[in-house]
């Protein structure tokens, strides 16, 4: 655990600059607009230690796959997500001395990300000789241009004599992946111009698309341009200007960024490229910050979550917000959500389960339908890589895969890749969650009973019927919990698998007769599928009234984790992956995550004795892990265990509790903390088309306060020491239920 921020309600600030910590601060100010994003790297060189990262959605490069003993069924490459073109560059000399703050004396440092409007401060006055110099830099990416990249420097002369100042301003196409298999370089600069680089991903033996990104640069300035310079990868400009005691030069740098995502051909690009560049080129910074800004603020105001009480709560729930509505806002079907967004390269832009289980559920509640369903048509779009994957298996239908961008699999650990399929049937319930929400039918008897098929299809040739039994099991898995592999009959693939069968045939008969012919699912498969639902194994023990995690897991050595000697934890950290393999310690929700997922459907027995059993064995190393299990203590009312829970997750990167946010941030658990106080706390649910609520307030709270969106509604919940208060912010009145009693919601409520 490091804190390196300051504790305040609405920005993630510091006065301090650490060299040892750049990484650390790197990651927790970065920035992004679901389009692009960057890590908080300074806009100059630093000779330091530092991951300078800017990435773009959609973006990347097929690495081959590097195994000792290769086996049939391997993805042959691994997608990562590549380092862009550096267009934020900018070096900076006074009086002939280049700035570096890794050498340079500094005073007054602060640095700052305002959340409110997602704006990036820094300042520090920098010594050199007897020049000093303030420096003021504000960084933004616009939310109203996607394409548009912001910078602004003031530079002011604090010294007694005039200084020399000098901004080097380049667009450089010199950049690496740190994380590569082959310590490449991704880009072939195709045309380099004043101001201006179009680059093209290097050619891939792996028959998947290049892309082409362009960058072109225009500058607002009070300093005087005196050239440009180009190399074979990199352009830069060079203004100067003598600044007088007391006197400030401004200096603007604005970025149009456009990739071949969007445009046919290099010529369609340039011609956007140059289009663009003029239209941002005429307005003022003024406007173009208010623009971004009041797109924030109508963020914010559909969906502030208000803590008082605890500061550290509150900056962490904004925070996570924050990190969510820069990495994914729903505006390109195309895009998803990567674990690190766009604020590292490990695990990158690339699509996990990590957005059907833990950020859809999230995305419901805070934005209107259309983006989470824009999340469900991306996996849709991806049907022709689904079936790919289970050909590369010898199985029918549509197996989706554990990391995508393209629909292919692409990570290469046989464990994960192959054997983790509980993510098909994760998929499957994102399309049940998204339909239960909201109530629109559209997608799930459209473009969503197609998945459901496909999904239904891959499970029924993946289970395997036991004669010795007489029931269908799915053998040689990975469950959620990936500190056990190659298991046989995890529950929670079986239940998945089976729930996802059942579904899918309640799906068909609702389908309009043309969908219904072009499914084409005959009587005798439906007949099949039924028969797999009804005889399904699922592994139950009568005496501890528990779901059984897989066959043999009762037959470990069943230490609780507070057995394990504190020094020995992460136990990922410290122990050999066998020895992890053979312990109960169970990484994240496998049993849990179901209980949390269909959490009506348990009784409260079933809940109690599975949460008794499998908490105490949980080490939380995923930190997907915690929330879920925070909103199954809240259910049992375990409000102590439900709020420990929740800090865990709701500071997670704020505190640097896993040690790892030198990589990036946790994007996809920073859904955890709404989740564990929407659907914990305050005990959020959909049933039958009723929204419902039971809730509590964590005792060291004064009040919290949150606004949801639900069909056509936006809504306002608080809970404090009087009770709770429902307001209809926007919509048609709405009857919903609080603690089990019908409230209409046409006013404010006091319950
Ligand atoms: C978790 C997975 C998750 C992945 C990406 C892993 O540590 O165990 O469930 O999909 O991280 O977030």
């Amino acid at each position: 655990m490091k804190r390196i921020f300051e504790v305040q309600p609405w920005n993630v600030s510091t006065h301090e600059f650490k060299a040892e910590d750049k990484r650390l601060q790197e990651s927790m100010t970065s920035l992004g607009n679901g389009y692009m994003g960057m890590r908080g790297f300074f806009d100059e060189d630093y000779s330091g230690d530092s991951l300078p990262g800017i990435y773009l959605g959609g973006v990347w490069f097929p690495d081959k796959t590097r195994v000792g003993w290769w086996k049939n069924g391997y993805p042959k490459y691994f997608g990562k997500v590549i380092n862009a073109v550096n267009f934020i560059k900018m070096n900076f000399e006074i009086n002939g001395e280049k700035l570096d703050l890794a050498k340079d004396e500094i005073s007054d440092f602060e640095l700052n990300l305002h959340m409110k409007n997602a704006l990036l401060t820094r300042s520090f006055i920098v010594k050199k000789g007897d020049a000093k110099v303030k420096f003021n830099f504000e960084r933004f990416l616009s939310v109203a241009q996607k394409e548009l990249s912001v910078q602004k420097v003031t530079i002011e002369n604090l010294s007694n004599d005039p200084v020399d100042i000098k901004v080097i301003s380049s667009i450089d196409a010199n950049v690496k992946n740190e994380d590569a298999n082959y310590d490449e370089h991704f880009w072939e600069v195709k045309d380099i111009a004043a101001g201006s680089v179009v680059a093209e991903t290097k050619a891939n033996d792996f028959g998947t698309p290049r892309f082409t990104s362009g960058m072109q640069a225009n500058y607002v300035t009070s300093l005087a341009p005196v050239g440009n310079e180009m190399t074979d990868f990199e352009t830069s400009t060079t203004f100067a200007g003598t600044l007088n005691k007391d006197e400030t030069a401004s200096f603007e740098k604005r970025v149009i960024v456009v990739t071949s995502r969007d445009y046919d051909t290099q010529d369609d690009l340039i011609k956007a490229m140059n289009d663009l560049s003029k239209k941002v080129s005429t307005v003022s910074y003024d406007e173009l910050f208010t623009a971004h800004e009041n797109i924030w603020a109508q963020r914010w105001e559909q969906s502030d979550v208000k803590i008082q009480g605890d500061d550290e709560a509150q900056q962490g729930m904004r925070f996570n917000l924050f990190g969510l509505f820069t990495t994914y806002y729903g505006d390109d079907a195309r895009l998803n959500i990567g674990p690190k967004g766009f604020t590292g390269e490990k695990y990158g832009g690339a699509t996990y389960w990590d957005t059907e289980a833990f950020a859809v559920p999230v995305y419901l509640g805070i934005t209107k339908p259309e983006v989470t369903r824009n999340l469900l048509m991306y996996r849709y779009k991806q049907l022709d890589g689904a079936y790919v994957n289970a050909q590369e298996q010898g199985l029918k239908g549509a197996l989706y895969p554990m990391v995508t961008f393209n629909g292919i699999e692409c990570h290469n650990e046989w464990e994960i890749t192959f054997e983790e399929i509980h993510r098909n049937g994760d998929i499957a319930f994102a399309i049940y969650n998204y339909t239960r929400y909201t109530g629109d039918k559209s997608y799930v008897l459209n473009e969503g009973s197609k998945v459901l098929t496909e999904i239904s299809r891959f499970w029924a040739d993946r289970v395997h019927f036991s004669e010795r039994n007489n029931q269908y099991m799915i053998h040689g898995v990975t469950g959620p919990d990936e500190y056990e592999n190659n298991v046989d009959n995890n529950w929670n693939t079986n239940y998945l698998a089976r729930w996802t069968l059942e579904y899918t045939l309640k799906v068909l008969k609702e389908v309009s007769p043309e969908q219904a012919k072009q499914l084409n699912v005959s009587d005798e498969e439906k007949a099949k599928w039924q028969d797999i639902v009804d005889r399904m194994y699922l592994p139950y023990d009568k005496d501890l009234n528990i779901f059984v995690q897989h066959d043999g897991f009762l037959d470990k050595d069943l230490q609780p984790v507070s057995a394990i000697p504190e020094d020995q934890r992460p136990i990922n950290q410290n122990w050999s992956w066998d020895k992890i393999l053979r312990s109960p310690y169970i990484k994240q929700g496998d049993v849990l995550q179901i209980m949390y997922d269909f959490i009506d459907d348990f009784t409260p027995e079933e809940k109690k004795s599975n949460f008794d059993f499998y908490e105490p064995l949980t080490v939380h190393e995923s930190s997907l892990s915690p929330a879920i299990y925070s909103v199954v203590a809240a259910d049992l009312h375990y409000e102590k265990k439900a709020v420990e829970l929740y800090e865990r997750t709701a500071r997670l990167d704020l505190d640097n509790y896993n040690n790892d946010t030198v990589d990036g941030l946790h994007i996809t658990s920073m859904t955890g903390g709404w989740i564990a106080m929407v659907q914990g706390f305050a005990g959020m649910r959909v049933h039958d088309d009723t929204l419902s609520y039971k809730p509590f307030l964590p005792q060291k709270w004064d009040s919290y306060s949150f606004r949801q969106v639900f069909r056509g509604r936006v809504i306002e919940v608080s809970v404090d020491k009087d009770g709770n208060h429902f307001k209809l912010i926007s919509g048609e009145p709405l009857d919903i239920k609080v603690n089990d009693k019908t409230v209409t919601l046409d006013s404010l409520q006091t319950n």
